[in-house]
């Protein structure tokens, strides 16, 4: 059951939308076309109180809920899918592993940095570790008082405009043992060893970089490691349940989008005549904006109840998994028939629809596949495990020098 939204969420909600369809709008093609990180949106929604808004009061947030969240970064991303992405970024994620299971130390480092505008980078994909995301080669060696941390990562949002890196490795004690795998906290600009190596050109979500980033014998002390609740043995499965709650802002930037588009096609179908009459007057237009209607309503409802099921924690795993295999393949659909309902011109760059289609295009793919997030549905479903791997499998792991 969602709950209805009550007076204070409106007005969050109303806030947002006056930012997002004002100065967030008239920048998004800019941001788009010169593939810039747009600081300026940061800074107004920094104004706004709208980056780190999930932090603990303690640390200097608002201890807002994902609702919260939700409901903003749903109206940035109508306009904008780049300020969607930062409100997602500053608030789910990294800083939510941070908050919750980082030390005292860790999360006035990581508050500060967020509330002060910087949108941390989650470092979790390798060149041969995507959906398997276990068989990642990155290692941190413990080396008497320190680790030192070798290997690559790619597709990094953010990866040369944010400052603090939340890094997955794998954990070797001195004799050269696993002990599973644990976040450490680097800052770029201030850790040697770290560096960002190219950035990937991409199809759309153009103003925020995708990048390599590798690290040469990187050295960081033990209190820059994240110790998860469980121990180092559960330590992934511990950071991934927090990256249920960057899979539920990822399902809200396609909801947002393809809010955004369907707006666009509902006004232009009004407004365009052809035959005498106002478009929206023949049969198919009208099926066609009631069907991307019921594809919106549902794919909210699945997001709301997500962000909802983590009110004292994080999102239920399946509720996020289902939520944003939903909202991305429906966004990808209702995108492309408000596309369709401009004609001619909806295929010009001089209207936000190819850049949606560009955008949404992702969301099926990045923070988990929607294939691989079927998984996640339907071993919660089944109740079991169900290994993908071939039995006898192991993932190659370069010795330590
Ligand atoms: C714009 C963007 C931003 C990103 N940002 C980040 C980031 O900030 N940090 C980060 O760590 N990563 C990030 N990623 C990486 C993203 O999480 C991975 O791309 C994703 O997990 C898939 O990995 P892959 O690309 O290696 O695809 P692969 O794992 O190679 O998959 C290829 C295809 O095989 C399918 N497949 C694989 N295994 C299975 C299976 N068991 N069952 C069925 N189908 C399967 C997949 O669904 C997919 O269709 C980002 C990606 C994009 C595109």
């Amino acid at each position: 059951m969602i709950t209805a939204l009550d007076k204070d969420r409106i007005r969050l909600r109303d806030q947002a939308r006056e930012l997002a369809q004002g100065p967030i709008r008239a920048r998004a093609a800019e941001v788009d076309r010169t593939e810039q990180y747009p600081w300026d949106h940061v800074d107004a929604m920094k104004d706004a109180g709208f980056l780190g808004m999930t932090i603990p009061k303690a640390y200097g947030g608002q201890s807002k809920d994902w609702l919260d969240a939700v409901l903003v970064i749903e109206e940035m991303a109508k306009t904008c899918s780049i300020a969607g992405r930062i409100a997602v970024e500053t608030n789910m994620g990294a800083v939510s592993a941070i908050m919750a299971y980082g030390s005292e130390e860790q999360r006035k480092l990581a508050a500060d940095m967020v509330l002060s505008g910087d949108k941390p980078a989650i470092c979790i994909t390798e060149p041969d570790a995507g959906s398997d995301a276990s068989g990642m080669t990155t290692r941190a060696d413990k080396r008497g008082n320190r680790y030192v941390l070798n290997g690559k990562k790619h597709w990094i949002t953010g990866g040369g405009v944010s400052r603090l890196h939340l890094i997955f490795a794998k954990i070797f004690d001195e004799q050269g043992n696993f002990e599973g795998v644990g976040g450490f906290l680097a800052i770029r600009d201030e850790t040697q060893g770290l560096e960002i190596v190219k950035r990937e050109p991409t199809m759309g979500l153009r103003g925020i970089p995708e990048a390599e980033v590798a690290f040469n014998d990187m050295e960081l002390p033990p209190s820059a490691l994240i110790m998860p609740p469980r121990g180092l043995k559960k330590g992934f499965a511990d950071l991934m349940t927090a990256y249920n709650s960057q899979r539920v802002g990822a399902g809200t930037v396609a909801l947002g989008i393809m809010e955004g588009a369907y707006e666009l096609a509902l006004d232009w179908t009004e407004e365009r005549e052809q035959f005498g009459r106002p478009i929206n007057e023949f049969q198919g237009v009208q099926w066609r904006l009631a069907d991307m209607s019921i594809r919106i309503a549902a794919a909210q409802a699945l997001i709301y109840k997500a962000a909802e099921s983590g009110k004292d924690g994080f999102p239920d795993k399946i509720m996020a998994a289902q939520a944003k295999i939903y909202t991305s393949e429906n966004a990808i659909q209702v995108v492309n028939e408000a596309l369709q309902l401009f004609g001619a011109r909806g295929y010009s760059r001089n209207l936000p629809l190819e850049r949606m289609a560009r955008d949404v295009r992702m969301f099926t793919i990045g923070g988990g596949t929607a294939e691989v997030l079927r998984n996640v549905v339907a071993s919660g479903l089944l109740g079991k495990k169900l290994p993908q791997t071939r039995d006898g499998y192991m993932p190659k792991i370069e010795a330590a020098e």
